[in-house]
This record gives C-alpha cells, structure tokens and sequence, in this order.
C-alpha cells in the first residue's frame, strides 16, 4: 500500500525538525509546479509500508493572500493526501490551533502532532491531551522533535487513521461546535445551493464552503462559479454581515479565536499565567531595544567575522595549505615526471587544475566556518530578530521589510536570494530587491577577501573583511534610496512577522543547515571551477594561432585582458591579469581567484597561495588590493545568478539594467576608494 501524509503546520512550529526525523535522508527538494517555494518530499523511514511525506511551506492560515497559503490549499485540495499530520507548537496552542481549525474543515482524515512538549513539561504546565482529543474530535499525539520522541507513536496514529478511513470505518466524530448556530444554518443553506448547482463537484469540504461566503476569489475562480450561483449565496453572507456588523472573513476568524481560548481554557493547566514575561521575553527587551538593537547586530557580525577570518578560520586555511602545496602538488609533480608526461600536460595538470581549483579549495573551511556561524544566528531565533530590526529602517528608506529576508540569504548565495523575492507581492518593491541583493557578499567572493586580505593586511584580515561586507550593505541601502526616488516611486507594502522564542539549536540541526550551503560550493569545485581553470589555463598558454607561448601577455588571454584593462586603471588595477580576472570571474566569484593561482604561478610548480601572495604584491599595493575587493563585491553576479535575474525579472530589459546598474555601482565605488584613497596618502 501506497499512502501520502502531508505535513502542514506554522512556521517554526518544528516542522523541518518532524520532516527530517521521519524521513532521516531520503528526502527530495524541488519547487512546486510554477513557483520558486521549496517543496520537500521523502519516504518515512524504517517503516513496512510505503509513505510519502509532503512538507507544505509553513503557514498561519489558510488565507487566499499569501503565495505558501495558496499552495497549501491548493495540494489539500487537489492531492487530497490520506492523512494530514497537523504540527501544533504546544507553547503556542492560542494561534497554533488556528490553522487546526481550518484543516478540520477538509474532511481529510487528520492527525496533529503536538510538538514542543519538553518545553511544556519544563515550564511545568500540563495539557489534558484526552480532553483536547475529545472536544476537538481529533487525534493528538505528543512529540519532542528535536529528539525524535513520540515520532513512531505519530507514525503509527496516522497508518491507522488512514487504514480506518480507507475502510470506511473511520468514526467521525460530529464536527465541534466552532461557530454558532445562526452561522451554521448559513453554512448548510450554503452547501445545499451548491450541490444543488454545480452537479458531481466535491463539496463535502466545509473549507470551501465557508471560503464562498467569504468570497474568496481564488475559490470562486476554482470552480468557475457562475453569477447566479453568486447571486443565490449573497443574501446570506448579507444576513451574516448585517448581524455581526462585520465582514464574513473577520466574523468567522473571531469566532474560530473564541472557540479555540474556550478549548485551551479547559485542557490547559498554565503554572505561571499566560502574560507574565518569558525568557525569550526579557532577552528580548535588550536585543531589539531601540538604541542597543543596531549596535548589538553589528556586534555579533563582528564577531562572527573575526571567527572565522581570525582565529580559526585562517588557522585551518593554513593547514589546508600546507597539505596542498606540499603533498598534492609535490606528488603529483613527481609522479608525473617519473610517468614521463609532456610538459604542456604537466603544465595543464599542475599549474592549470591544482593551481585553480586548489586555490579555491583551500577556502572551503572558512565558508563553511561562516556559514556555521551563520546557522547558529539563524537556528537560534536571533535572525529574525535581525530582520525585524532591519525592517524599521528598511521602512524610513522607503523598501519593504520584506526585501530583508532574500537579501539576507545573499550572503550565501545569489541564485536562492533572487528566486526568494517571490515573497514579494509589489512589482516595484521586487525588482528593486533583485537589484540590491546582489550586493550583500555572496559566500563566492570569499576566498578573494580572504586571499587579498592574506596578502595586504595581514594583522587587520577580519576588520579588512568585515568592512567589505559593511560596503556591500551600504551600498544597497543608498541604491534602494537613490532607486526608490527614481526608478521605483510608490508605496512599500508593510511586512508582519512573528518572532520566535529563543531557542538553542540543536547540533544536528546546524549541520544540517551548514550542509546545505555549503555543498553547492564544493560541487562548484568540482564542476565550473573545474572547467574554467582549464579553460584560462589554455587562453593563458596559447595565443591566436594556437602556438603554445612563452610569455602569458601574448597570449589569447594576454591580449584579451589588454584590451580592457585600461578601464580598469582608475581603480587602480589596470594590469591585464585583474582585468581577466574581473571577467573570468562573471563564470564564478571563486574564479576570479583561481585566475590568479593560475597566472601568476606559471613557469614554475605552484607551491601554494604563499607563492600567488607574494607574486600578488608585485602587482597590487593595499590601497589597490581593497579597491579591487570592492569591485568584486559589487559588480554583476556570476551567470547563473544573471540566469535567476532575468528569470525572476521576466524580462531582458530589465535584467541588463540591474546587471548595469551593478557594474557601473562597482566601478565609482572602487574609483572613489582608489582615488580619495590616494588623495588622502594611502597607498
Ligand atoms: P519549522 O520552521 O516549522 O520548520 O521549525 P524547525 O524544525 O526549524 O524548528 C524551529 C525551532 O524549534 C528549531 O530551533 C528547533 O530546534 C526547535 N524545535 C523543534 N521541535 C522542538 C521540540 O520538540 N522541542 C524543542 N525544545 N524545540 C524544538
Ligand atoms: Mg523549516
């Protein structure tokens, strides 16, 4: 038997946590059909039977105004799964509850995990899950997520509903008493008008029902109601309105938060009552305290940046090094010279792959040190924090706080970054977003911080490093600012999010996350990085007739990087090698550094980035090098985040003006570094 459970419940209600306990690793990440909202799918694991889990994006209801909503509804409603597993936050039952109220209305059988129960224990309350089971006529299972407790008993619960359901013996209780009566006359008037119209459509949910009389247009749109059918409901809705002097939508969501505090008042025990201050609380009077909120961001960024461009990140670049300069490049060398290999092939092995991709590699432990950090900022509840300070000023510049979040995973990478604007409702505000965020460091401009900042400010990296990073989010400030008067006049759509209590992230949790980030860069390794460093290796050793040279600067690449160089030197870097290596750099960030590992190392074995360091400082100053960072921060991404642009922009147009904009961005900012810096006597 074949069966399919879908997993619905509130954003952090710990259904990631649930997802990934039942499924271990089998799971399957796509996009739903159409959209750019993360669909997880996977089989439960150690289980005889075959069972599908579908994770629905979190969501607080079943709203026809949000993108995830929209989605969880429309797979309720068209998948039909067999059984919906409904993840409640047992802290929280006063919202939580809210969407259970709704999913009741789908007529799926329906099993709700009761999650968080270590914390409730903690707290000392206590929750009569038997009195909750029989008014709310569904069952509940208590679970601890993060440790797998109570996962077999859920498992097990939702098989045996589904077998009873699939018998036709499962017993439904009648439906709980939710809204009055006057509403539920309403109700069954409604439902008989419908199956009296529309012959063989499946009106036995309740939910869309209800979603008629509110006038959900998507709904409406759903199944083609004709104006007669609307006409036959409106006296209805008028009678409920004219009664509750409200509209159908807000009388029902008070009626549903109604019934849902007479349920938790009744199987609830609370040892400290309700609205006393939490821990989350107190730690939050500080963290988004109107005057301490900024500089404590800034703070724990700083901090963050010190690990892992300080202390332990340069610590286990070091060693990385010297197992590559040392033991790859010597063996191979050696043991190509013994095989007898030609020179051009030793050349290509050594200085173009080892040289190329090994100065990318070494990199590898630093982002995924920041991208730990980073996890544990995110796991613990502090980023939203983050973005609900960020928001306040977002505002004042006239962009939505919404654009926080996608900007924030630019930091990681690009491509997700651009796609998650779709959360976006306003078109403005979206196109500006996808502009902007390309500005914040994406964990590919790394390893060109960090090997610059190596070889120029040696006892400052992490300050050196840090005030990029700071660059890159001023700079997309002042771009909002400067676009939103010009480009984009109008309104910023507002932006509600909750805050989640504080919690400590659970290991395998941050491993998880850090994993996710971090493979894309060493599968990257391994692929473009690949195929670009023996790409340049060959541009650098051939020249337009294909006769192998001596000297790089005649060379395909040479006279390539001659060519374009001179737009560079008002930044200070007209050599044709950084020009080649700002172009070679739109393949990926990362190349822009094994460009140099491979120029800069020819005609002799490589030995390491001490070699490419020292040649590097022939060629730049620090006042250079920092205007050179500063131009890869801020010029156009790499392809494929220009692919995810013009994608999400849907138009060329519009994708070759951010991609512009950007550039010429990056060009003032690295001359106004370069040239005030000069002024003012740096070098
Ligand atoms: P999602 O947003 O619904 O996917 O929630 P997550 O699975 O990401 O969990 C949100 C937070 O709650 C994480 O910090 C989890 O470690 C934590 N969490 C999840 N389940 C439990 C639980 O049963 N007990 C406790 N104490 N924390 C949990
Ligand atoms: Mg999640």
């Amino acid at each position: 038997m074949s069966l399919k459970f879908a997993l619905v419940g509130n954003p952090n209600s710990g259904k990631t946590c649930l997802f990934n306990e039942l499924t271990g690793s089998t799971q399957y990440v796509g996009n739903w059909p159409g959209v750019t909202v993360e669909k997880k799918e996977g089989r439960v694991k150690k289980l005889k039977e075959d069972v599908k889990i579908v994770d629905l994006p979190g969501i607080y209801s079943l709203s026809p105004y949000s993108l995830e909503e929209v989605i969880a509804r429309d797979y309720l409603l068209d998948e039909k799964p067999d059984v919906i597993i409904n993840i409640v936050d047992a802290t929280n039952l006063e919202r939580n509850l809210y969407l259970t109220t709704q999913l009741m209305e789908f007529g799926l059988p329906m099993v709700v995990a009761l999650n968080m129960m270590d914390e409730i224990e903690a707290k000392g309350d206590r929750i009569d899950i038997q009195a909750l089971e029989q008014t709310m006529g569904i069952a509940f299972v208590p679970t601890v997520a993060t440790k797998g407790k109570g996962i077999n008993e859920l498992i097990q619960k939702a098989l045996q509903v589904a077998k009873a359901a699939s018998a036709g013996t499962l017993i439904k209780p009648p439906s709980p008493a939710i809204f009055t009566e006057m509403i539920e006359k309403c109700i069954e008037e409604t439902e008989k008008i419908l199956t009296s119209q529309i012959k063989g459509a499946d009106f036995n949910s309740r939910w869309m029902v209800l979603k008629l009389l509110e006038s959900d247009e998507k709904v409406i749109a759903r199944i083609n109601a004709s104006e007669a059918l609307l006409e036959a409901i409106k006296p209805y809705r008028e009678r409920l309105e004219k009664e509750y002097d409200n509209d159908v939508e807000s009388i029902l969501a008070d009626e549903r938060y109604r019934y849902i505090s007479q349920v938790v008042s009744r199987t609830v025990k609370r040892k400290r009552p309700s609205d006393s201050m939490t821990v989350s609380d107190k730690i939050d009077l500080i963290v988004t305290n109107r005057f301490l909120a900024i500089p404590l961001f800034f703070a724990i960024m700083y901090i963050v940046f010190k690990l892992t461009f300080g202390t332990v990140g340069t610590f286990a670049v070091e060693y990385i090094e010297v197992f590559f300069s040392e033991t790859v490049v010597g063996q191979l060398s050696a043991w190509l010279e013994a095989a007898g290999a030609a020179d051009w092939l030793q050349s290509l092995i050594v200085d173009g792959i080892v040289g190329g991709v090994g100065s990318v590699l070494i990199y590898i432990p630093q982002i995924i040190i920041l991208f730990f950090f980073l996890a544990i900022l995110e796991d613990s509840g502090y980023m939203a924090r983050a973005a609900f300070i960020m928001d306040y000023f977002f505002r004042k510049l006239g962009l939505s706080g919404k654009s926080f979040i996608p900007m924030l995973l630019g930091f990681g990478c690009s491509v997700p970054a651009v796609m998650a604007t779709r959360t976006l409702e306003d078109e403005k505000d979206r196109r500006l977003t996808i502009i902007l965020t390309p500005f914040m460091s994406c964990g590919a401009k790394l390893p060109v911080y960090a090997l610059f900042a190596a070889a120029f400010f040696v006892a400052k990296q992490s300050r050196v490093v840090f005030s990029i990073y700071l660059l890159g989010i001023l700079v997309a400030i002042f771009s909002g600012f400067l676009l939103k008067k010009t480009v984009f006049k109008g309104e910023s759509s507002p932006f509600v999010m909750e805050l989640p209590p504080y919690r400590v992230p659970t290991f395998k949790n941050l491993m998880i996350h850090m994993w996710d980030r971090s493979k894309d860069f060493i599968t990257k390794a391994g692929t473009v990085i690949f195929a670009a460093a023996v790409l340049i290796w060959f541009l650098q050793s051939f020249n337009f007739s294909f006769q192998m040279v001596e000297d790089p600067a005649g060379s395909i690449l040479g006279v390539i990087g001659k060519a374009i160089a001179p737009i560079f030197a008002p930044l200070g870097f007209g050599d044709w090698r950084a020009a080649v290596a700002i172009l070679s750099g739109l393949l990926a960030k990362e190349v822009v550094v094994a460009t140099f590992g491979i120029l800069l190392a020819v005609g002799e074995v490589a030995e390491g980035s001490m070699e490419l360091i020292a040649a590097l400082q022939t060629y730049f100053t620090p006042l250079k090098a920092y205007a050179f960072m500063a131009f890869t921060l801020l010029y156009m991404p790499c392809i494929a985040a220009f692919g995810a642009i013009k994608r999400e922009m849907n138009s060329w147009k519009w994708a070759l003006f951010a991609v512009g904009y950007q550039t010429l961005m990056a060009w003032l900012v690295a001359f106004l570094i370069f040239q005030v810096g000069s002024i003012l006597g740096f070098s």
